[in-house]
Parts: C-alpha cells; sequence; structure tokens
C-alpha cells in the first residue's frame, strides 16, 4: 500500500513539474515575441530618414507654396543641375539625408532641382 502510495505521490510531483516547465515555456516565448515586438518599433525609429525628405509636416504652408512658386521638384529634369551643387544648398545635418535651401524652409532632396538653381561660386 505504501508503495502504491509513493507512486501516487511520484506521478503527482512529476505531473507539477511537466506543467511548470510547460509553463515556463510558454512563459519565456511569450516573452521573446514581446521583445521582437519592441526590437521591430524601435528599429522602426531608425529607419533611413531618406524618404522623410518629402515630409513637410512641419512646414508651414507658406513655405510649401514657396517650393512651388519656385518650381522645386523632387528628382532634378537635368542631371548636372542638382540642389547638392547648388550655391543654396543647405547641405544635410550629421545623420539626416535631407539638406535645405535658403530660399524655403523644410527638407531638399540633394536629387531636387528648381528655377533658382545656381552653380557653386
Ligand atoms: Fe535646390 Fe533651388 Fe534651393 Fe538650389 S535654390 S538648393 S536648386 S531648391
Amino acid at each position: 500500500m505504501s508503495d502504491k502510495q509513493y507512486s501516487r505521490r511520484t506521478i503527482l510531483q512529476k505531473s507539477l513539474q511537466l506543467c511548470s516547465a510547460l509553463l515556463g515555456l510558454g512563459f519565456l516565448s511569450g516573452c521573446g515575441q514581446g521583445d521582437s515586438a519592441e526590437q521591430a518599433e524601435e528599429e522602426a525609429k531608425h529607419v533611413s530618414p531618406v524618404d522623410s525628405c518629402d515630409d513637410l509636416s512641419g512646414v508651414s504652408p507658406s513655405e510649401v507654396d514657396k517650393r512651388e512658386v519656385y518650381g522645386y521638384v523632387e528628382e532634378s529634369p537635368y542631371p548636372d543641375n542638382v540642389c547638392s551643387n547648388c550655391n543654396l544648398y543647405i547641405p544635410p545635418a550629421e545623420g539626416s539625408e535631407c539638406g535645405g535651401c535658403v530660399l524655403f524652409e523644410g527638407p531638399v532632396f540633394a536629387s531636387g532641382y528648381c528655377d533658382y538653381w545656381e552653380p557653386v561660386a
């Protein structure tokens, strides 16, 4: 009888250990997924800012209008005349891909162009 009780106790203990182990694995894998989501979110914040050169969300409407008045385009139709070799171009700040222009506020594509392009003096 004692052997049989010991056997039941052993089975019960082993079952509890197995359940604990399985729950632990499930918890750990759940934590891993959380870390991956947080990591992906963090990486998204550090995406290359190349695509943000056309983000004018922080630019006033009057400054946005100037771009149109000056004929600014993101891709110059003249390969040798682009914003990056224009005398009025403001080079990008360190860590940024977008430059600026002395004629209007907001980000400017290095490959851009407008009617006021002038060669570097
Ligand atoms: Fe570009 Fe025109 Fe400004 Fe020159 S003046 S940097 S071409 S937008």
